[in-house]
This record gives C-alpha cells, structure tokens and sequence, in this order.
C-alpha cells in the first residue's frame, strides 16, 4: 500500500533542532531520511537521521534495538512507519525527548557518511524513456525505441562492489575500446567519461525465491530512495555493449548519496501515473488502480559540474540540467519492484534498483553527456568559457532533489557528489 499522508507531514510542524527549520534546509522534521555515520572513533557504522544540519543517533535515542541498517531495514514498512513517528514527535518542539535525545545528536559536518547500508546486489534499469529515445536515435535515427521498450521495464544486474557513497572520488577507468578507422581495439583511458542522472529505490523487505511481489505490495518492500550517479565509459560500451549489455563500461564506479528518503516522506508528493493514449496499456501484472492513481512521484533533479579550473577559481559548480522524475520516467517505482520479482527473483534488504537516466523531454534536461553534447557532437560550454563534451580529470559532478508541492514542507535528498581522478 502507498505511505498515507499524516501528522509526520503537517506543514507547520517544526523541531528543536533549529536548523530543521530553515526554509532552505533538505532535512526538515517531515523528511527524516535514514543514513549511517560514525565519528572519528567509531569503527563501526551507526543508523542516523538527518534532521537539519545534525544526524541523530537513532539507537542511542532508544528507538531501533540495532545498529545494522539492513537488519532494520528488513523489519519492514510498520516498523519504520513506528520509528518515524516516534522520531516525529521526539523531535518537535516542546518533545520532552529534548534533553535526553540532545546528547545522541552530532553535527553532520564532524562525522563521516558510510554507504546508507550494506548494497546487496544492484540492477539498473532504462526507464528514462526521453533517455532511451535520444541514445537509441543516436545508433537508429529511424527507429529510436526497440519495441519491447513500452512493454518490459528493461534492465541488467549490475555490479554492487564499486557502488560507493557521495563524496569518494575515482579514477578514469582504463578499457578496451575500438575507434571505427581502426581494425583493432586498444586498451587507454576511456576519452568518453559520462555520468548518468538516477535514483536509486533501495529495498527493505525481502521475498522468497518463487514468491513474486504483487503490484499493490510492491511499495511495501521499498524502504526509501537515494539520488544515484551510474558512472559510464561511453567509447567501452559502445565497443563491448552488443550481445549482452553494458559490462566493463559501467562496473568501475558508481555513487549513491548517503540518505534514504523513506517512501512514507514521500507521500505528499504522489502523482498518477499517466500513459500516453496511444501507447500500450501496461500488462495485467504492471496495472492497479493504486499505481494508476499515485504510483509516480514528483521529484526535481538537478545535475551541476565544477571543473577543476573553476575550483582553482573559487567559481561555484554550475547546473547543466534540470529534470524531473515523473516527467522522466515510462514506470513506476512499484512496476520496477513488480517486474523484478514476476519469474520468482528473491530480493533482500539493501538490494539497489537504479532506474536508469532520468532525462527530461527537452535538451536543456538531459540527464548525461552523451545526449548533452549529442554524442560528443556538440561541445556544451559553461559560464567561464570551458566547454566539455565528456568529463576530463579533475571534474566533479553533483546530484541534487528535492520535493515541493504547495501546502507541504519542501524536502529535498541532500547530495550525491564524486570527482574523477586521473587514470
Ligand atoms: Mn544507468
């Protein structure tokens, strides 16, 4: 079942933690995004929320029995619904939780984010249909969509081991690549280093193997959602791409952004899910009146670069695109869950679903380079005249969402940030 709106959500609800209230902040008291953290001594790993500038220690606050994010996660949707309104009402002002919370809250600028839990396994899906459109135009002007687009939500296992939290940099992966003069491939450092615009769904509760999750349950195994940067080697995939998918060109790095935005933060900002008269109504499997009527969810992204010249310039990073997810994408979070699981897949706890790159319709919203400089055609060019057609070394890219709608506290996903190193 879709999170219900309530008192978590009431727009005048403020917290004792001051920096909550800041019009501007990502991390009201109606977020309450689950994260993990330690200090400097810590070795290990605690579950946090983010609540304005400062991240609460949830289970030093009495409020989870473990300091093991996927075990928490696992406990399913009436347990978090539980811990969010205790944390609710803990955190407003006038909470006589104040005193004794007040020591198990840090500065989020003195402790390091972790991974936001243990990533199991990792599938990235297309369902940017403005994406599959302009990259299937690039390689078939005529026939951009192949035609099992409107009816498969497509997708590929990807590869968890180098998905790392915002803020860890990588190095320009090396691979095998063929230039179309040439007869043979080489191996050098990819010259056509993109970013994707994603978000992550990350899953809370399990199914069985052989046990599908049904559409109108499919919410209720979503723990939250992440912003997601699906780092790609465009000149390795191209290459290697045909017959099995993308493979050495997405799997050496990939960032996830330390919080969970839980779907109950995000009840306020459903929306029907709308399909295009003339295109194929969903399977019967892929179809409820639940999905039709708020399956989608509004959330405006944003994409920013800082290049090393600008850095060295003190010149703040800049947008290069503005997109939004449910203008984005061809399928819910619900159908992705849904489809995942219909021949008897079992997902755990800390699984990523990546949803592939979410590119507006228009150019000025596309959610990678590669469509930004229509296939490195194109130079786009910033402010102070540097332009870039893929990324060079030194470059950093930032993701950002938040979630608006009138009559409700604006909350937003924090930051989703790498820089590439040279190779
Ligand atoms: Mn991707």
């Amino acid at each position: 079942m879709n999170a219900m709106i309530d008192a978590t959500h009431h727009p005048e609800l403020t917290s004792w933690v001051a920096s909550a209230n800041a019009p501007g902040t990502d991390f009201p008291i109606q977020n309450l995004p689950f994260g993990r953290f330690r200090l400097a001594h810590d070795a290990d790993w605690r579950i946090g929320v983010a609540i304005g500038d400062f991240v609460l220690d949830v289970h030093g606050a009495g409020l989870v029995q473990t300091q093991d994010m996927n075990r928490f996660m696992g406990l399913g949707q009436t347990a978090r619904i539980a811990v969010r309104r205790a944390l609710s009402e803990g955190l407003a002002v006038g909470s006589s939780q104040q005193t004794s919370w007040a020591k198990h809250l840090y500065s989020q600028k003195e402790v390091t984010m972790g991974l936001p839990c243990d990533i199991r396994d990792y599938t990235d899906f297309y369902i940017g249909i403005h994406h599959a459109t302009a990259v299937g135009k690039l390689f078939r002007p005529d026939n951009p969509l192949l035609p099992n687009y409107k009816w498969v939500p497509i997708g590929y296992h990807g590869r968890a081991s180098t998905i790392q939290v915002s803020g860890h940099n990588f190095k320009r992966p090396m691979g095998q690549t063929k230039a179309a003069d040439s007869e043979v491939p080489t191996l050098t450092p990819t010259q056509r280093l993109d970013f994707e615009l994603e978000l992550g769904v990350v899953i809370g509760t399990p199914n069985a193997q052989g046990e599908p999750i049904a559409l109108d349950q499919a919410q209720a195994h979503v723990f939250g959602v992440t912003l997601f940067n699906d780092w790609s080697a465009r000149d390795v995939q191209a290459w290697e791409y045909q017959p099995l998918g993308p493979f050495l060109s997405k799997n050496f790095a990939s960032t996830v952004s330390p919080w969970m935005v839980t779907l109950e933060a995000l009840a306020p900002f459903r929306q029907a899910f709308v399909r295009d008269a003339s295109d194929p109504q969903p399977l019967g499997y892929l179809q409820s009146l639940e999905n039709t009527q708020s399956g989608a969810i509004d959330i405006d992204l944003e994409v920013s670069l800082q290049t090393e010249h600008m850095r060295q310039a003190g010149i703040a990073p800049e947008v290069i695109s503005r997109s939004n997810f449910s203008q984005a994408a061809y399928w819910t979070i619900a159908q992705l869950v849904t489809h995942h699981t219909v021949g008897g897949c079992s997902l755990s706890a800390g699984d990523l679903l990546g949803t592939g790159t979410l590119s507006g319709p228009t150019p000025d919203s596309a959610g990678s380079l590669l469509e930004l400089s229509e296939g490195g055609k194109r130079a786009i060019t910033l402010k102070n005249g540097e332009q870039r057609t893929f990324l060079r070394d030194g470059d950093q890219i930032t993701l950002r969402g938040v979630c608006e709608r009138p009559g409700f506290r604006r909350i937003g996903f924090g930051e989703c940030t790498a820089t590439v190193l040279k190779a």
